[in-house]
């Protein structure tokens, strides 16, 4: 009988095999073209990878959030980047963890097959940033609809998505009953509104990672998008960024072990002074050092992984397992760089392409501040500090 580790495996090599057919030279055209990887994201719904944490019963892969992980870290131990589609796997947890049956069974199945695209997530905001609870995007009651005024920022992949949940505030933050009340998530159905009432800007950034601005204005929204109970939304995605952040730092883990290969094959087969540069103990030890960083993260991405799945708290596992491996593989890309001497600059090696795509993770989707904030009153119980 085939146990966990062997399905796990064979998840990592139909990924690898998947991957392979999509080289650098494939990656350096879309960075440089800020072009969107249309064939490389079908080809991963068609292996049904974006839905491993649908349940089979509405047509999803039912994977785990372990082998979920698993599949994020070997895109980008390949050369890849899943920024431009992580999002259709983990958004949904929302609608999957809270939303009634009847939403479940309408949305789930077009979800898992691909045929919608759930991949815009719109928290963030202008004006408030990192303060969640300070957003000041509004849906208010009207008849059987919610009317949304307002803007998001940062709003990734929209232009590639059909529907987007929207978290919104439906009290006034003085009205609300508690600290965290007053805000609500629907699903919005960007299909319908287009142009009129939610318009698109895209935002140019470092790395090619298809982000944008949107402006809402007077977006209606049926009473039934909405998921959950009113006021309730900030709870709803928190649970939902604990698997965001989680898979993330997967990815980290993955670009992390690229760096790592990498830099441990130039540095065998570069010779400078009558002798390869990995002889040198000054080459070596950043390359030991960026490997032992990137073991002890990926511990912690694995520990966070069983215990979500496990459906234990796992807030600080988390958090800290983002934080480690965001700076595992930003450590390993400022030593490959550094391996590569003159050659780490140069598009044609992807060092600087990966360099500029994983240096994202010190910020997005939390920054490193704001973790060593929650760790800090969450954890250790030291004062609130904002
Ligand atoms: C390419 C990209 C894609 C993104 N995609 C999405 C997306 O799809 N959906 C979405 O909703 N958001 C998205 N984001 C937004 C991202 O989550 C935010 O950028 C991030 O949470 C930080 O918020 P901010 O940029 O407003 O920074 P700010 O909140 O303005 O913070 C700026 C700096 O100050 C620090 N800081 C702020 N407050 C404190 C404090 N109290 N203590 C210590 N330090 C503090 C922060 O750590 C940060 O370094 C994306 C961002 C980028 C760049």
């Amino acid at each position: 009988m085939a146990t966990a580790d062997d399905n796990l495996a064979q998840i990592r090599a139909s990924v690898r095999a998947l991957c392979a057919r999509f080289q650098g030279d494939y990656w350096r055209r879309l960075d440089r073209e800020r072009d969107y990887p249309i064939e490389f994201v079908a080809a991963l719904n068609e292996a049904g990878y974006l839905a491993a944490l649908i349940p089979e019963q509405y047509g999803g892969s039912g994977l785990t959030l372990v082998e979920a992980a698993a599949i994020m870290e070997e895109i980008h131990a390949s050369g890849g980047n899943g920024a431009a589609c992580h999002a259709q796997m983990y958004t949904m947890g929302t609608l999957l963890r809270h939303g009634s049956d009847a939403q479940k069974e309408r949305w789930l199945p077009a979800i898992a097959s691909g045929e919608l695209r759930l991949q815009a997530f719109g928290v963030t905001e202008p004006t408030s940033g990192s303060d969640t609870l300070g957003l000041r995007t509004t849906a208010v009651r009207d008849g059987d609809h919610f009317i949304i005024n307002g803007q998001k920022v940062w709003t990734s992949r929209a232009e590639h998505s059909d529907l987007m949940l929207l978290i919104a505030r439906t009290t006034p933050r003085g009205e609300a009953t508690t600290r965290t009340g007053g805000l609500s998530v629907f699903l919005v159905d960007m299909r319908l509104a287009q142009g009129a009432s939610i318009r698109v800007n895209a935002i140019r950034t470092m790395m090619n990672h298809a982000t944008t601005e949107i402006f809402f204005d007077d977006l209606r929204v049926p009473q039934e998008n909405l998921i959950g109970q009113e006021g309730e939304g900030f709870r709803y995605i928190l649970s939902g960024m604990n698997a965001e952040r989680i898979l993330i730092a997967a990815e980290c883990i993955g670009d992390a072990k690229w760096f790592i290969a990498k830099a441990t094959a130039y540095a065998k087969e570069r010779e400078v002074f009558g002798r390869p540069i990995g002889q040198n103990q000054g080459v070596q030890f950043p390359i030991a050092r960026a490997y032992t960083q990137m073991r002890a993260a990926e511990l912690m991405v694995r520990d966070a992984a069983t215990r979500f799945q496990a459906g234990h708290d796992c807030g600080p596992e988390a958090n800290m397992a983002k934080l480690l491996a965001a700076d595992a593989s930003w450590a390993a890309a400022e030593m490959c760089v550094q391996t590569h001497g003159g050659f780490g600059f140069a598009e044609e090696f992807d060092i600087e392409r990966k360099f500029r795509e994983t240096r994202l993770y010190q910020v997005a989707p939390i920054s490193t501040n704001l973790i060593l904030s929650y760790l800090a009153e969450h954890v250790l119980g030291l004062p609130r500090s904002y």
